[in-house]
């Protein structure tokens, strides 16, 4: 949990941290945006806007309880200016939390969703999150998988492709779900 943080110049503009939320005492899976929204940055939880009724609405469809083995967080606790994603040096800066949280939490499986939380995991900064949702990597005796990103599904609405993609990842997870 992040309470002070003065790292980069994102904590300029930030009126909250938003730390993970969900089942932070049974974490089976872990799920990993890129950073809060204005939504999130003003009530100082992840995914609570309108990426989060996505998000919402996909665990309504999978039977799947967000505060029931699992827990939320991003790879970067504080708001970006106008949302842009995050730079290259943020991400590195605000890593070490996100390893910590994964120690302290503890999950079986990690969901990365959309290229920053790609990027972060794997530590390649030119991997795609198109090439690689769907896939899994196991390191470390925990399973990572990845998908798009919710808001991704927002800005592209009429792509019936990119849905059923999004979909079909989260029937592996919801597998995963009531298997762990
Ligand atoms: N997008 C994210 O990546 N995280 C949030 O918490 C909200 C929107």
């Amino acid at each position: 949990m992040v309470t002070q943080c003065f790292k980069c110049d994102l904590c300029l503009g930030r009126r909250n941290i938003v730390n993970p939320s969900g089942d932070l005492t049974n974490c089976k899976i872990l799920f990993i945006g890129e950073a809060p929204g204005s939504t999130e940055d003003r009530l100082g939880l992840p995914f609570v806007g309108k990426a989060g009724k996505l998000l919402d609405r996909m665990f309504g469809l999978m039977n799947m309880n967000r505060n029931r083995g699992i827990v939320i967080t991003n790879v970067i606790k504080c708001q970006p200016p106008n949302n842009r994603p995050p730079t290259n040096i943020e991400i590195n800066l605000c890593f070490l939390y996100l390893q910590s949280e994964i120690e302290e939490l503890n999950p079986t499986l990690i969901v990365g969703m959309g290229n920053t939380a790609l990027k972060a995991i794997t530590g390649e900064t030119t991997n795609r999150i198109s090439k690689w949702r769907g896939k899994y990597i196991i390191q470390d005796n925990r399973i990572f998988y990845f998908t798009y990103h919710p808001s991704y599904l927002l800005k592209n609405q009429e792509d019936d492709k990119i849905f059923k993609e999004f979909y079909s990842d989260f029937k592996f997870i919801q597998k995963m779900y009531t298997i762990l």
